[in-house]
């Protein structure tokens, strides 16, 4: 097995090489090329700065040299949390150019999510932003770093100025992102079968886990994407949501649009002010949201005078999106609607230009690929008839044939015969369109973030005041779902404040803190004695249906 992937068995390997989805490509090339191609035209732009296609590229080539220079190598994990930022771009492109891999992490994770990707990908440096949003991650990258000596080398965008880190400067261990650079010399390619990098899993397990892409399988997720979408070099895409999500990096997304000689706007917030002003000025033709946003962006633009009539198309996925809120995309914001259903792990279902209206307002449209094998299981693993609801399954030329080194959840979460069991439950339509219909696997989606219930239980169950701890999704307005946590107290209940002050203090990311608690004596029982989270899950739907939540702008 090469260190990174499970590969995908011989003959399947061999039949997407000879239909074309397997090019050779790898992710640094599709930047070279497009390079080489379309050098003056403007590539990347983020605020007042603007980057061409040839500076961009000579910056990754400066920066891939820097790296191998500080000691990073092919095969390297590295873990890049970063915010929307050219930098990302550059930090990411040029791991790939020396065949180091960066992990994705999320700019809101903390201690605990970054300790866990540090173990289990067993990173040799952390590319961090250094305070952002008022969060130290100078400090958290040292205090990482004096546990986890794998990890050589923790680059800085922003370097801070305490004591700490010029101690840690002067040892070698924090490096500015802007040191990072030293005259590029030639470099062998990386092998196009090898994993470009990692994606994090949605979580069903109380730990994330590592997905892997190669550069093959992502380099024709993104042509595949960037083709159907007749991405050219006069698209604009705003990447509104962070750019680390398999959304806004590849589908097609920022890759994509790199690809296609496009430019990529660089969005800090995914407020509707900021964007539409953006959006007018930068003539932005595509971008790509959850539904929670795509509902604000429409009451905004109730009042809202920017002109959009640049915007031509606008993604939105993530999460359910519900056929009243379709509806208004496109006689509020003027552009079309693709409805996307996607997973970072691999499977991307969209729909078409092409497609009937009804189609695009109320499915989840069709697989990517022609290659993308689906099937839809009842309980007992045997497929379902046609149009029945069931566990949606699926294998294909860009979906993982197993998590970064997880052997016993691989085991579980993988037909013999190299299904990826999603948990979400799906049907198909007659013409073959995808309608997700809920979902079995532990997870809420709180506006597009997932949350494991698992990993917030296992928090919750460490605090004193907690005896049993069950998490499910409560359903919101906006947010689409909430965290609700169900607790059976040790003795005096405890408050949802104190709760989530504990978790703040643990270091698990503000997002996966429980919005809403009720206390109970016991949790319901299925029949198997595992906790009925049915139960839970409608008992929390009808105590908030009588006390609805607050608008979003009392749950950040
Ligand atoms: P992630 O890997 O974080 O992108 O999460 C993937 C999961 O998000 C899927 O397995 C679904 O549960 C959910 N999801 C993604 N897109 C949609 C959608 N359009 N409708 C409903 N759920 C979605």
């Amino acid at each position: 097995m090469p260190d990174g992937h499970t590969p995908w068995p011989q003959d399947r390997a061999r039949h997407y090489r000879a239909q074309g989805h397997w090019q050779g490509e790898n992710l640094a090339d599709v930047l070279r090329t497009a390079a080489a191609a379309h050098g003056p035209r403007t590539a990347l732009v983020h605020g007042k700065r603007r980057l061409t296609y040839t500076a961009l590229q000579r910056r990754v080539a400066r920066t891939a040299a820097g790296f191998l220079d500080q000691g990073v190598t092919a095969g390297d994990r590295v873990i890049v949390q970063l915010p929307n930022v050219p930098e990302f771009v550059i930090v990411c492109f040029a791991l790939f150019r020396i065949g180091a891999r960066p992990v994705f992490s999320l700019v809101s994770h903390r201690a605990t999510e970054i300790r866990h990707l540090c173990e289990i990908s067993r990173a040799a440096a952390y590319v961090i932003p250094g305070t952002h949003q008022g969060f130290d991650h100078t400090r958290l990258a040292l205090d990482l770093a004096a546990h986890h000596p794998c990890l050589r080398k923790v680059f800085v965008l922003d370097p801070p100025d305490h004591p700490d880190a010029a101690d840690a400067a002067a040892a070698g261990l924090l490096v500015a992102l802007d040191d990072v650079d030293a005259q590029p010399h030639p470099l062998p390619a990386p092998d196009p079968s090898d994993t470009a990098f990692y994606l994090l899993s949605g979580g069903t397990t109380a730990l994330p886990k590592l997905i892997p892409r190669t550069h093959d399988d992502y380099a024709y997720q993104t042509r595949a994407t960037a083709d159907l979408l007749h991405l050219g070099p006069h698209d604009v895409y705003l990447a509104v949501l962070p750019a680390e999500f398999n959304f806004t990096w590849g589908c097609p997304g920022v890759v994509g649009t790199l690809r296609s000689g496009g430019t990529v706007v660089l969005a800090d917030t995914p407020l509707a002010d900021e964007c539409f002003e953006t959006i007018e000025r930068e003539r932005v033709t595509f971008t790509s949201l959850v539904p929670t946003l795509a509902q604000l962006w429409l009451e905004a633009a109730e009042w809202n005078t920017a002109d959009l009539s640049s915007l031509g198309l606008l993604q939105i996925g993530g999460a359910r999106l519900h056929t009243h809120i379709a509806e208004r995309i496109t006689p509020v914001l003027g552009c079309r609607l693709q409805q996307v259903f996607g997973m970072a792990e691999g499977l991307l279902t969209l729909t078409r230009d092409t497609d009937p209206e009804h189609t695009v307002l109320t499915t989840q449209g069709r697989p990517l690929s022609p290659d993308d094998e689906i099937r839809i299981t009842g309980p007992d693993g045997h497929d379902l008839p046609p149009g029945a609801t069931g566990e949606l399954l699926t294998r294909g030329p860009y979906t993982l044939q197993g998590y970064y080194r997880a052997p016993e959840h691989n085991a579980r979460a993988f037909t013999p015969d190299g299904f990826y069991r999603t948990g979400d439950l799906a049907r198909l339509t007659p013409d073959g369109a995808l309608v997700i219909e809920g979902r079995i696997k532990d997870v809420i989606i709180r506006g597009g973030d997932k949350v494991s219930a698992g990993e917030v239980e296992a928090h919750l169950l460490t605090h004193p005041a907690v005896a049993a701890a069950a998490v499910v999704p409560v359903p919101d307005p906006y947010l689409g779902e909430r965290v609700g946590a169900y607790i059976v107290p040790t003795g005096t209940p405890p408050a949802l404040r104190d709760l989530k002050q504990a978790l703040h203090t643990d270091g698990l990311a503000d997002f996966k803190h429980p919005d809403w608690l009720a206390i109970v004596t016991e949790l319901p029982l299925t029949g198997l004695g595992k906790v009925d989270k049915k139960a839970l899950t409608a008992d929390a739907a009808a105590r908030t249906a009588a006390d609805p939540a607050p608008s979003p702008k009392d749950t950040p």
